[in-house]
């Protein structure tokens, strides 16, 4: 039975309703458990690196950090069968295509020389040696180091940074806004307000010039103003106008630029929520969530190669995560800052 039909048939309230099959497990539920450790009867700790997550860094195993203590609560499932399932998970197949691209393809660039990373997946390649390089390395002969990443290293480390960003933003969507916010946003607000201004007030003086142009142009014609006058104040008016009319088409761009931006947040808000949901990249979620990748050259650290890859998210850029006392101080700026009457924080 599932949960739903469970808790129905004990009679407790539940927020969905009872599905027409009561044994009809969703394959997302199934999938959770079966991504659980807990049930083999351990208890993970530090399995969330949410709070202290930071999208700029190396790649390791994060798994790895986890805290797992034994057989502190009743084995559901036996941890051999549970490290199976595990591991036939991992070789989900995919679709093979001889055509393939890159989840990332397009924005994907070198730390270094700004090139673009170019894609190079051939017949002659598994999936998991399918890699990228930069377009600018020719083979030592070119201006710039190899910068090379496989897809799927890639893959895995976009996949934990957006992780991390989702798990924030779920546990502390209101903190993750008061960041931005600071960072940019009571500015851009002022700054939006006085680019309206400013732009309306323009429109209305050019709008005046043209008006007054024409009051010249008759007095001139009249024999009311001598031609020497007339060009004069005409080559005035003008030359203003034109100025004016740059200023405005300039104030027009930032004020869209502004606005773009919390179109952008959105964006944003909406990949994480959808990324929750799936917990898959997918070419969609990918082009809400990123603008753009940087890869630095890998490394060798204690006899392993590792590489850094800078993820810049949609409307915010590069993020870094804030720690849980950085997290309580916001918390408590957030609560004294509503507590405020109105006319003193506007
Ligand atoms: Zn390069």
């Amino acid at each position: 039975m599932t949960p739903t039909a469970y808790f129905h048939s004990i009679g407790r309230k539940t927020s969905n309703p009872v599905p027409a099959n009561i044994y009809g497990w969703h394959e997302s539920t199934v999938e959770r458990i079966l991504e659980n450790q807990q049930y083999t009867g351990c208890t993970v700790n530090g399995k969330s690196t949410t709070v202290s997550y930071k999208v700029h860094k190396v790649i390791e195993n994060p798994k790895k950090e986890y805290q797992i203590i034994p057989n502190t609560q009743e084995a559901i499932i036996d941890e051999n069968v549970w490290l199976r399932v595990q591991e036939l998970r991992k070789n989900k197949r995919r679709p093979t295509k001889t055509n393939r691209k890159s989840l990332f393809s397009g924005l994907v660039f070198c730390a270094d020389c700004k090139s673009k990373l170019h894609f190079c997946a051939a017949k002659s390649l598994k999936r998991n040696q399918e890699f990228f390089r930069c377009a600018n390395y020719k083979d030592g002969r070119g201006n710039c180091t190899i910068h090379f990443i496989r897809d799927v290293v890639l893959e895995m480390i976009v996949k934990e940074a957006v992780a991390g960003l989702a798990d924030f933003v779920r546990c502390y969507e209101s903190v993750f806004l008061y960041m931005q916010k600071q960072k940019c946003g009571e500015f851009q607000k002022k700054r939006q307000q006085k680019l309206k201004l400013s732009i309306e007030s323009s429109r209305k003086r050019i709008a005046d010039l043209d008006k007054l142009f024409s009051r010249i142009y008759e007095d001139n014609v009249i024999g009311k103003l001598s031609d020497e006058r007339y060009a004069r104040m005409a080559e005035e008016y003008e030359s203003e106008q034109k100025e004016l009319l740059e200023k405005v088409k300039e104030e027009e761009k930032q004020l869209s630029e502004i606005e773009q931006k919390s179109v952008d947040m959105r964006l944003l808000l909406q990949g994480l929520r959808e990324f929750t949901d799936m917990k898959e990249l997918t070419p969609t979620i990918v082009n809400k969530l990123i603008r753009r990748i940087e890869v630095h050259n890998p490394e060798k650290k204690h006899a392993r190669k590792s590489v850094k890859v800078d993820i810049y998210f949609t409307a915010v850029g590069m993020v870094s995560l804030p720690d849980e006392q950085e997290i309580r101080r916001m918390m408590e700026q957030i609560r004294s800052a509503s507590l405020l009457p109105k006319q003193l924080t506007a």
